[in-house]
Order: C-alpha cells, then sequence, then structure tokens
C-alpha cells in the first residue's frame, strides 16, 4: 500500500508539501520604512535564525551601512539599499524567486 500525504492527498513519492514548507519558510521579505528622525531603514524579514546573524554582518560590510538584528527575527539596515539587497542575498544561496522587494 502506498503512503498518502495527509495535506494534499497525493501518494508520497509524488506529494512536494515538504519542499513546499521549506520554501514557504524561506521567503524573504525586503522593504524600507521610516524610523526615528525620518531616516529611512531597510528591514530584512525571513532569514533563517541559524543564518541571520551573519547574513546581517554580510549585508552591513557590503553595503558599508550600519544595522542590527532585532529579536533573531529580522535585520535592520541604516538606509534605503532595496535595490542592492536582493542581489545580495541571492549570493547568500537563497533562491531569487523567494525574496520579494516590496
Ligand atoms: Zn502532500
Amino acid at each position: 500500500m502506498t503512503d498518502i500525504c495527509s495535506k494534499c492527498g497525493l501518494p508520497k513519492e509524488l506529494c512536494v508539501c515538504d519542499v513546499l514548507e521549506k520554501e514557504a519558510e524561506n521567503l524573504i521579505k525586503v522593504y524600507t520604512k521610516k524610523a526615528r528622525f525620518n531616516k529611512i531603514i531597510t528591514i530584512i524579514e525571513g532569514v533563517p535564525s541559524d543564518d541571520i546573524e551573519s547574513a546581517a554582518r554580510e549585508l552591513k560590510r557590503k553595503l558599508a551601512c550600519g544595522g542590527t538584528v532585532k529579536d533573531d527575527q529580522f535585520i535592520e539596515l541604516q538606509g534605503n539599499h532595496k535595490n542592492k539587497v536582493k542581489g545580495l542575498i541571492v549570493g547568500m544561496g537563497y533562491k531569487e524567486s523567494n525574496i520579494d522587494i516590496i
């Protein structure tokens, strides 16, 4: 008897739920917002917490800007880096189609 996935109802060998879940987890959102004193900051959400510190370090170095990791949830960079961040994140091995520039 073939195992059937309880989520999609397909036989396990055809099921892609695990893959979809993984991709959903790694969906990265990049957007800017106004911080105090009318300064623009760039927020990067969705970097896995194992990688977020090293990703933040690399982004700060490559963009030559200040920034911090907030609550292991998102990276905050000083200034508007929306145009450059995507290429840098792809360079770290994330899939371009999973990066959403808002
Ligand atoms: Zn499934």
